[in-house]
């Protein structure tokens, strides 16, 4: 007789202490990056988390297997940059044995899709977010500290080419920096079939030159975009999904993640691995769970989902929120993590944890 799949409904997610689905795992694959983006690695130098520390993809579909048990049925594949680890497109393989993923996603800044898109979709990988934050490779290098505009143009295109649907493009919108781009990234994005999605510069991890000044709110960026479509209208969806979307006036939709200025802890179901296997319950959380080293010691599968329920079980973690209620304060600057406690703790950074 075949097997039958495991029915996804067998699993209820776990809840936490605010009754929170653990729904959606970000994988971050590794630590490392070839670009330097300055809201996330505005350092020359970086401490790299040691190679024998990082998890093999057999250990990474392992502990995802335990997640989907508990309830994650949405995983992104992250870092760094993702498509820096060798042979990705093996693990994606390996995760999409698993019938209860239900979405398997990357998210990349592009440099490399050129060469790889196709062998991701082959692989079995379901969608892509490409970060794409400016259209002038003069400011591109001024961002990033390197070259590659072109590459992540012409990765947008491989994505395409290579059959993918559903693209979306993550832009961080920076007051000073590409506030004058909205418009651009938008009309690019009809024009390559992708839905373009605001982020506010998020005060997380490495961003240590972040400041409330540079925050675009999506307050600024609607009245923006509404005058030059003529209207911007909300879409009423029931969704985790950290993107608010609109629809402008001549029918196309965008999104805008307003962690800063309006966050959603109250639905969030996110969690993140590191690439060595620490799990942090928020994007802000000072502390992860150590999945790795029960896992390396042979501790059952039973008694590590157990582990991984407990934490989520406890989770009381509304990082953005209580930063949002420090700002009221006039503390919010404050907060910001010193590079010298960065140093002693790479995890803290945002390439390490998966944005
Ligand atoms: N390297 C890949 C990339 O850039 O797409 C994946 C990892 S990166 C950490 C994931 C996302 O986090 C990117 O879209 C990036 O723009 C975003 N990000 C990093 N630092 C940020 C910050 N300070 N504020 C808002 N978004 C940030
Ligand atoms: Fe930029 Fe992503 Fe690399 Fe951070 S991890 S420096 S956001 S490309
Ligand atoms: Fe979730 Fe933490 Fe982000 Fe709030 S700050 S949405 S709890 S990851």
């Amino acid at each position: 007789m075949m097997s039958q799949p495991p029915d996804p409904t067998s699993y209820p997610p776990v809840a936490d202490a605010y009754a929170r689905p653990l729904k959606s795992l970000r994988l971050s694959v590794t630590d490392r990056c070839n670009l330097r983006c300055n809201y996330c690695m505005p350092e020359e130098e970086y401490g790299w988390l040691p190679r024998d520390t990082i998890l093999s993809f057999e250990e990474i579909t392992a502990l995802t297997g335990l997640f989907t048990e508990l309830g994650v049925d949405k995983v992104r594949l992250t870092g760094g940059e993702p498509l820096l680890r060798r042979d990705l497109h093996s693990l994606i393989r390996m995760l999409r044995r698993n019938p209860l993923i239900q979405e398997l996603a990357l998210t990349t800044n592009g440099l490399l899709l050129p060469e790889q898109a196709p062998a991701l979709k082959e692989a079995g990988l379901d969608r892509i977010t490409v970060s794409l934050d400016t259209l002038r490779p003069d400011r591109f290098k001024a961002l990033t500290r390197r070259d590659g505009h072109e590459k992540v143009l012409e990765g947008i295109e491989a994505t395409r080419s290579a059959g993918f649907t559903g693209l979306k493009l993550d832009t961080v919108a920076i007051r000073g920096f590409n506030d004058d781009e909205l418009i651009d990234l938008i009309e690019y994005g009809k024009r390559v079939s992708a839905e373009v999605r605001f982020i506010e510069y998020m005060d997380v991890g490495g961003a240590t030159g972040w400041s409330m000044a540079k925050v675009l709110s999506r307050d600024a960026m609607l009245e923006a975009v509404g005058r030059w479509y003529g209207g911007v209208e909300p879409l009423h969806e029931q969704s985790s999904a950290p993107a608010q979307r609109y629809r402008l006036a001549d029918g196309t939709t965008i999104g805008i993640i307003a962690s800063t200025t309006a966050p959603f802890c109250a639905t969030c179901d996110r969690s993140r691995l590191t690439a060595d296997g620490l799990w942090y319950l928020c994007l802000y959380g000072k502390e992860g769970i150590d999945l790795r080293e029960p896992l390396r010691r042979g501790v059952s599968p039973l008694e590590m989902k157990s582990l991984i329920k407990i934490g989520w079980q406890r989770r009381r973690d509304r990082g953005a929120e209580e930063r949002k209620a420090l700002e009221r304060l006039g503390l919010r600057e404050e907060q910001l993590i010193e590079i010298r406690q960065l140093r002693l703790d790479p995890h803290l950074e945002m390439h390490a944890r998966g944005g």
